[in-house]
């Protein structure tokens, strides 16, 4: 059997049981196996699948058969560009949430063009946020945090894993930088209203971290009490970027504007 066509059986096999996409999960389970990325990957596509594999690659196969997320199969996934580490204890970065450090990049160097702004993301997770800004910007000073250990320490390990220097804390949203000055605030919070989980997609539902989705009655309650813990910080922060979920925009520019320290909020929708 080739490469080729242990791609298109197991792509097959795949759909058959109704996973979503199955062709591009199939290929990032094969690529794994094989260590193979891209064009290298591509190109062998032609040769015999290699026997001493075969083991490895159903046992893949099977647990995304039985619904496992490939990214948490294989512990990793890719996010701005640079490769994360990533296991049940935290959530899969989404493509949305890079528009969500473009945007705070972008003010960022506006408001602090030859400055070292301090941002710090809550809710670190795989620290994807604060990595990517860190690396992104030497200059800012980064710190972030997470309710999880687990989180953290993963966190930790992909902040090493990428050169980027992250002062990480643990604990519940901004407790633990009482007294900080902070330039800088960003978060992907979990927001989606609890009683929403139970029709998330199942692969999102049964594997991922029920602390980074469930967002309380109203999928509102952690920026309402980040918000709330503002007075915790030296002064409120000059930029904000927060993630939100569908349908929360004005509820959440409400509250923003009800805490009454910014002049502009800008609602930027993403391709989801
Ligand atoms: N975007 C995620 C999802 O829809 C939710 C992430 C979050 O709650 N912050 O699955």
């Amino acid at each position: 059997m080739s490469i080729r066509e242990a791609l298109v059986e197991a792509s097959s096999f795949l759909g058959s049981c109704g996973v979503l996409e199955p062709q591009h999960n199939a290929r990032l389970l094969l690529e794994h196996v094989l260590g193979l990325e891209g064009t290298a990957f591509y190109a062998a596509l032609a040769d015999p699948f290699p026997a001493s594999s075969k083991e490895a690659w159903e046992a893949l196969i099977s647990r995304k058969a039985a619904g496992e997320p490939a990214q948490y199969i294989i512990g990793r996934q890719e996010f701005y560009g640079r490769p994360f580490a990533v296991s049940p204890a935290v959530l899969i970065p989404r493509p949305e949430t890079e528009l969500l450090v473009e945007a705070i990049l972008q003010h960022g160097d506006h408001l602090w063009p030859n400055g070292a702004p301090q941002a710090l993301d809550i809710g670190a997770g795989s620290g994807a946020i604060a990595v990517t800004l860190a690396a992104e910007r030497p200059r800012w000073r980064v710190a972030a945090g997470d309710i999880s250990a687990a989180a953290l320490e993963m966190a930790a390990r992909n902040a090493a894993a990428n050169g980027a220097a992250v002062e990480f804390r643990e604990g519940d949203l901004l407790t633990p930088f009482a007294g900080a000055a902070v330039d800088i605030l960003v978060s992907n919070p979990p927001y989606i209203p609890a009683a929403d989980i139970a029709g998330l997609q199942p692969e999102v539902r049964d594997h991922e971290p029920r602390m980074a989705l469930d967002g309380g009655p109203d999928g509102l309650g952690p920026y309402r009490a980040m918000l709330e813990q503002l007075g915790l910080l030296q002064a409120p922060p000059r930029l904000i970027g927060f993630e939100l979920g569908m349908g929360q925009a004005r509820d959440v520019a409400a509250l923003l504007e009800q805490a009454g320290h910014w002049k502009t909020i800008l609602i930027v929708p993403d391709l989801a």
